[in-house]
């Protein structure tokens, strides 16, 4: 592990360039290059090669590299928080009572052992008592209302074709495998995992009191009716259209699809109305649940809901339920030997619960205001960039580049964290149960996202937290959203870092790639409100095609791991803005003294160290069952083809490293793609 000296995340610049703050900058470089490899043969394990071989992934990681760094340090941080809480003493209904008895809670493991899932009792007994359609529609919307994803997907977010109100959204969902190809792909793996899971269901039905016979069948009664709604889900790349995934349609119309439900009395019973309209995302999934609706005999709806409701809470009910969960989901799945120390999970689960009280108490120690200035003036940079190459773009009219202005000139910044925090008062804490505190939890954030309903749009609010090593673009509010956490450099002062660094990791290439979000396949069909509405001239909008089909086959050509090739078509999005994100650093490092005076630091050129950097923001390696598991459900391509897929199409890249024809790293001209 690196020490991480980078704590406040500031003045990550390098100012003066005096002798020592070289040889530290030296140093800092010599940590992660291999210098045995050639980059021209390969550029990801040349720059980032030896950190990862003096770094093997720990047992109980399913990857490890530059997130686990990074995270490594705030868990500390948050660990700090979570003791000094649970010790002060603080006021009954304060943010701190809550973070310091949640805490408690979680650890509290003979009192979690004890009590099971006896906290979810009554939730058990609404659905023993099932005993018709009319009851189970109502169990149904129990479970959704506390966070149990059973039978569909129902969430709220603002409406894509009007920005300025939220809606309630109907989407394909309630598997147990990560991903509707489970259930039916043929190769050997596959079949092995849905033995695996099937026995896995089987294990936690008798978990809950079924004997080894009745838990085998019912076990084999939930896959048959998890596959039956696999087989009317899209596929990942079939999910990235937001026009096919929008189906605006009034409550009885959906009505029409699914008879047997009566959403009205349904939503109320998830506490949910005054509402007419709903979006539907995948109709001919809804099409799939009133046939399974009417399929079934009540018994099995009352199996499938035990299984989800149990699968849901397994980790939080701690004891075997957890040790079960994890056998499947962490060892057979994604291949994890060992589970992760508890503080570490249970720091987790209460990011997830109260993520903004600790992020308060976050960026009060770690995070100053200088700070969000310094990455304020770095995201104007990269917005300066990204409004030269729109002007200079070679294939856009100028109709289309107008309008492209207009929308970036539109984006919200949002750096570092948000001037509203949630405000958890009616949450209740204690410490007298985990599993409460979960449940209660769930049932706050329903409770937050249904007020909205009737409420104007909240464009201040934020869905990561400023702690979270991640930033996001939200097409509906037109906005890039850069949590402080994001802006952390591993294992180095603050001042002696190179700008090199800076531009291509911790903050150029990252607000690039969210700005560039903006603009992918699927952010360019919003517009400068946030609404899905096309400004593109009909010739545009065939060209930028034409190009992000480039990149689809480019991605599409890598093999991921053993046969397994990259989903070009469901990751082009990330992969046109890491293409976009290291573009636009470029541009803005291009600018730099550091740049201009091309001095050498352990004899590397600055674009050299440019490179580099770029490949540390990915410096990550993985399980290849973990990888698997991803190429079927992650947007992102794996972490060495984030860093040649986007080099490989850039001069500047071949030029710093005098890449030619014949070497591995080598693409040619006519197949380099260029987007932004
Ligand atoms: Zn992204």
């Amino acid at each position: 592990m690196s020490r991480l000296l980078c704590a406040a995340a500031s003045a990550c610049f390098l100012t003066a360039a005096t002798p020592s703050a070289l040889s530290d900058a030296e140093r800092y470089l010599d940590q992660f290059v291999d210098k045995s490899v050639s980059p021209r043969d390969d550029f990801f394990h040349y720059s980032v090669g030896k950190w990862l071989r003096e770094h093997p992934i720990p047992k109980s990681e399913r990857a490890w590299g530059i997130y686990n760094v990074i995270q490594e340090e705030t868990y500390q941080r948050l660990l700090a928080i979570s003791k000094a809480a649970a010790s002060a003493n603080a006021p009954s209904g304060s943010n701190q009572q809550k973070i310091g008895d949640f805490w408690f809670a979680a650890m509290d493991t003979m009192t979690i052992a004890k009590q099971g899932l006896a906290p979810l009792d009554s939730e058990f007994t609404r659905i023993a008592q099932v005993n018709d359609l009319t009851t189970l529609m109502a169990a149904i919307a129990r479970l959704q209302y506390i966070g149990v994803g059973a039978l569909y997907g129902g969430y709220i977010v603002q409406d894509e074709k009007h920005s300025d109100r939220y809606a309630v959204h109907l989407y394909q969902g309630g598997l147990g495998l990560p991903d509707r190809d489970y259930y039916f792909d043929t190769d050997d793996r596959a079949q092995l995992l849905r033995r695996e899971y099937v026995a896995h269901v089987g294990r936690m039905l008798n978990l809950l009191g079924d004997d080894a016979a009745k838990a085998r069948a019912n076990a084999a009664t939930v896959m048959a009716m998890e596959t039956e709604l696999a087989k009317a889900s899209r596929k990942l790349e079939d999910l990235r259209d937001p026009i096919k995934n929008y189906n605006a349609v009034s409550l009885d119309s959906v009505g029409k699809v699914t008879p047997s439900v009566q959403w009205r009395v349904h939503l109320a019973d998830a506490r949910i109305t005054g509402v007419d309209t709903v979006i539907v995302g995948q109709p001919e999934f809804f099409q799939q649940v009133e046939r399974s609706l009417r399929a079934h005999p009540i018994d099995h709806w009352k199996t499938y809901l035990r299984w989800q409701l149990a699968h849901t809470y397994a980790a939080e009910a701690g004891g075997r339920f957890d040790a079960e969960n994890f056998h499947f989901y962490g060892t057979v799945l994604n291949g994890t030997p060992e589970q992760r120390p508890r503080w570490k999970r249970m720091l987790d689960e209460e990011e997830g619960y109260l993520g903004d009280a600790l992020g308060q108490l976050y960026v009060a120690q770690y995070f100053s205001p200088r700070t969000k200035q310094r990455y304020a003036k770095l995201t104007d940079e990269i917005f300066a960039a990204f409004a030269d190459r729109i002007r200079s773009s070679s294939w856009m009219s100028q109709p289309t580049k107008e309008r492209a202005l207009r929308k970036l000139d539109a984006v919200t910044k949002k750096v570092g964290y948000p001037e509203n925090w949630k405000d958890y008062s009616t949450y209740a804490v204690d410490r007298r149960s985990f599993l409460g505190n979960a449940l209660r939890g769930n049932i706050w954030r329903s409770d937050y996202t249904i007020a909205k309903l009737h409420k104007p749009v909240d464009r201040t609010e934020w869905t990561m937290t400023p702690q979270t090593y991640n930033a996001y673009y939200n097409p509906s509010n037109n906005e890039i959203v850069l949590p402080a956490a994001i802006f952390i450099l591993p294992g180095i002062a603050d001042s002696l870092v190179d700008d090199a660094i800076v531009y291509a990791y911790a903050g150029g290439t990252t607000i690039g790639h969210e700005i560039t979000h903006g603009f992918d396949d699927q952010g360019r069909q919003f517009d400068e409100k946030g609404n899905l509405e096309d400004w593109w001239t009909p010739a545009d909008a065939q060209e930028f095609n034409r190009r992000a089909r480039g990149i689809v086959r480019q991605y599409s050509e890598y093999v991921a791991v053993g046969k397994l090739h990259v989903n070009g078509e469901a990751t082009q999005g990330e992969n046109i803005a890491d293409l976009g994100g290291i573009n636009l650093g470029w541009d803005a490092f291009r600018k730099t003294d550091q740049y201009k005076r091309g001095v050498k630091i352990g004899g590397l050129t600055p674009a050299q160290r440019y490179f580099i950097g770029w490949s540390l923001g990915w410096m990550n390696q993985i399980r290849p069952e973990n990888l698997a598991v991803r190429v079927k459900t992650d947007v992102h391509a794996p972490s060495p083809l984030r860093v040649i897929g986007p080099v490989t199409n850039m001069v500047p890249f071949y030029e710093a490293f005098g890449v030619k024809p014949g070497d591995k790293m080598y693409r040619a001209d006519s197949v380099r793609v260029q987007i932004w």
